[in-house]
């Protein structure tokens, strides 16, 4: 295994963002930080988040209503601050783009659109491994519209953990409606062949659209590009909103003027005519149009200090030192990994199939308690470990994977 110096000398040589963040304190230990692997889970917070965030807090009690139009940051238009950096990041236009609710709000909001089944072609297909939350919303969409047996769940080949694109394209027939896809998937760590899947589920007639919860701040997105019809994706995760965050949706352009069905409020009316109060709504030809409600501003003020961090780094950038650092991880553990090999085919994340006499939870306790180490689990043996590039260290990774083996030797 690689020395604790070594991996100090590769951090000395490619250092990331580590100080634009707060990193948990662990005390009784050798270090004075935890080895932090769970922003997949819940990013951590950004130093300006708390400044920025008690500036906009502090507008209310300096203005009261008037914070609404008046103030470095106004209330109003404050969603439109984040429109253009998250578009940036997902390869979106600006229009295409809104950053509103929670990710499985917006799942459901997008499939008021974009999942009109009919008799003779109804079915949503989705991973096996989806997230619980998809597969609750899937399977309520469909029952909301009748269908009972809608949903077709698509598993790896036997013996194999993750889908192949061939295993997604098979399953297209003429009887799928809507293929809603993790871009990364959450268990696996897979990032699947986005652009590939999107133009055969088109192909085959159906609407495409993707959860890129685990893939938003972790892998290079193109969404206009591809020809997505719609994606939503969370904001606590890669990128480091804070617990519960505001969620981002796209609608491609194509749809934009398409007088596609839609859940409105107030929100979804032209914001210029907004407060004329008229009865009837008159909606921009953009993904402000999906929006519903006025936004909370205090859940966006960290949205937007988080996405000027990426706009600063740049995704592009991001990525290549994450493929250095998920790589180097790869090469410490000597564990089985279901995560794929091939780098093109993930993103920041290995998953570990624990086995022997400790669960993958007790793994995980003894990690975090005994050696300052935050991992996570997915029941029944996946232990996952995220090296988020804009914080985490080779460092990090050298202790993850000393720590892992001892634990693991007994
Ligand atoms: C994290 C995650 C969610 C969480 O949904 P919320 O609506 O934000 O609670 C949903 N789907 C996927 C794929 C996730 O990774």
């Amino acid at each position: 295994m690689s020395s604790e110096a070594e991996a100090l000398a590769l951090d000395a040589a490619d250092p990331g963002h580590r100080e634009l963040f707060d990193i948990p304190p662990v005390h009784e230990r050798r270090y004075p930080e935890v080895a932090y692997f769970a922003g997949n889970s819940l990013g951590l917070r950004p130093k300006a988040t708390r400044t920025e965030l008690l500036e906009d807090l502090d507008s209310w009690a300096a203005l009261g209503v008037e914070g609404h139009l008046e103030g470095e940051r106004p209330w109003l238009p404050y969603h439109e601050l984040l429109t253009a950096p998250a578009a940036r990041l997902v390869g979106a236009l600006p229009s295409e783009t809104v950053v509103m609710n929670s990710l499985t709000v917006n799942l459901h909001l997008l499939m008021v659109s974009f999942y009109r089944p009919t008799a003779s072609r109804y079915r949503i297909v989705i991973e096996d491994s989806a997230f619980p939350s998809d597969s609750y919303a899937v399977q309520s969409q469909a029952r909301f519209h009748g269908y009972d047996d809608a949903v077709v769940r698509l598993k790896p080949r036997p013996g194999e953990d993750c889908l192949r694109t061939a295993d997604v394209v098979e399953q297209l027939g003429d009887d799928v409606a809507l293929v809603l896809l993790g871009g990364v998937n959450y268990l696996t760590g897979e990032l699947m062949d986005i652009p590939a899947i999107t133009t055969a589920g088109q192909s085959a007639g159906a609407v495409v659209g993707w959860d890129l919860a685990h893939a938003v701040g972790n892998v290079p997105l193109a969404l206009h590009e591809w020809g997505v019809d719609f994606a939503a994706w969370c904001s606590y995760k890669y990128l480091n909103a804070g617990p519960g965050s505001l969620a981002g949706a796209f609608v491609h352009e194509r749809h934009l003027a398409s007088g596609l069905p839609r859940f409105e409020g107030w929100w979804s009316t032209d914001a210029a005519t907004r407060f004329e109060m008229t009865p009837y709504s008159r909606p921009p030809q953009s993904a402000d149009a999906w929006q519903v409600s006025n936004p909370p501003i205090f859940s966006m003020s960290p949205v937007r200090t988080s996405l000027e961090i990426f706009d600063r780094v740049g995704i592009t950038a991001l990525r290549e030192r994450s493929l250095r650092l998920t790589s180097y991880l790869e090469a410490l553990l000597d564990v089985p990994i279901i995560t794929p090999t091939d780098p093109a085919r993930r993103g920041a994340q290995l998953s570990l199939r624990i086995s022997g006499a400790l669960t993958a939870g007790a793994v995980a306790k003894r990690l975090r308690f005994e050696y300052g180490v935050i991992a996570d689990t997915r029941e029944p043996d996946v232990l996952r470990l995220a090296p988020v590039p804009l914080y985490s260290t080779y460092h990090d990774c050298w202790r993850a994977a000393s720590a892992l083996a001892e634990v693991i030797a007994g």
